[in-house]
C-alpha cells in the first residue's frame, strides 16, 4: 500500500513490527498520533527514548529497573529466604499482580532450548545460584512447555543438593501458554498449591 506521506509509511511500518500489531492496527494508531497535539508526541516520543537511555537490568535480580538495584530487591519488607524464578520480566508483572507473593525474584531471561542451542550460560543462572546463600526456598514460575520443563529439571538437579526447597507452580496454567496471560486468581492458586520437586 502506498502512503500519501513517507513519514505515514514510515510510522506505520514501526507500529506493524511490533508483536502482534498488524498493519490495519499500525495504521489506525499512526493516523490516531496524527490527530494528538505536539505535547502528546513528545512525551510519547521522549519516553521511548528513555526506554533504552534509562532502563537497565537490576544487577541482582535481573528485572528491568532505573536504578542499580530494583525496588523490590531492596525492600525489606520482601521476604528474602523465598525466590520466585521466571522467565521474562512481564511473568514477574504477572505474579507481582496477584498481590500475594512477598519473597523476591530471579528473571531468567529465556529458557533453556538444547534444539535452538539455548544452553545454561546463555541465561541468568550462575547468577540465580549465587544469590542462594541465604534462601530457603525456590519456586519456578516457568511455563509448562517443553522449554519450561527441560529448564525446571536442570535448576531442580543443581538446587536440590543444596538443601534448599525447590517447587513448581502447580498446574492449572494452560499448557504451553505464558504466564502474562494467565489471570491473576489461577495465578495465585497456582503459586499457593505449588508442588515440591
Ligand atoms: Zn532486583
Amino acid at each position: 500500500m502506498k502512503y500519501t506521506s513517507e513519514v505515514i509509511e514510515k510510522v506505520v511500518e514501526s507500529f506493524s513490527s511490533l508483536p502482534t500489531i498488524g498493519k490495519k492496527t499500525a495504521q489506525r494508531l499512526t493516523y490516531y498520533l496524527l490527530k494528538q497535539d505536539e505535547i502528546f508526541l513528545k512525551n510519547f516520543s521522549e519516553a521511548l527514548l528513555e526506554l533504552k537511555a534509562n532502563v537497565n537490568f537490576c544487577k541482582s535480580c535481573f528485572n528491568y529497573t532505573e536504578e542499580e538495584i530494583c525496588s523490590i530487591c531492596k525492600s525489606a519488607k520482601r521476604n528474602k529466604s523465598i525466590i520466585c524464578v521466571v522467565q521474562e520480566p512481564n511473568d514477574l508483572f504477572a505474579v507481582e499482580k496477584t498481590n500475594e507473593y512477598f519473597g523476591k525474584y530471579h528473571v531468567l531471561h529465556g529458557l533453556l532450548n538444547p534444539l535452538d542451542g539455548i544452553s545454561p550460560e546463555d541465561l541468568k543462572i550462575k547468577e540465580l545460584i549465587a544469590r542462594l546463600n541465604e534462601v530457603k526456598e525456590v519456586i519456578l514460575a516457568l511455563s509448562p512447555t517443553v522449554e519450561g520443563e527441560v529448564t525446571m529439571q536442570y535448576l531442580s538437579q543443581i538446587i536440590k543438593p543444596l538443601n534448599i526447597k525447590i517447587s513448581k507452580i502447580a498446574s492449572g496454567i494452560p499448557m504451553g501458554s505464558s504466564l502474562e496471560f494467565s489471570d491473576e486468581a489461577t495465578l495465585s492458586r497456582a503459586i499457593e498449591s505449588r508442588v515440591e520437586l
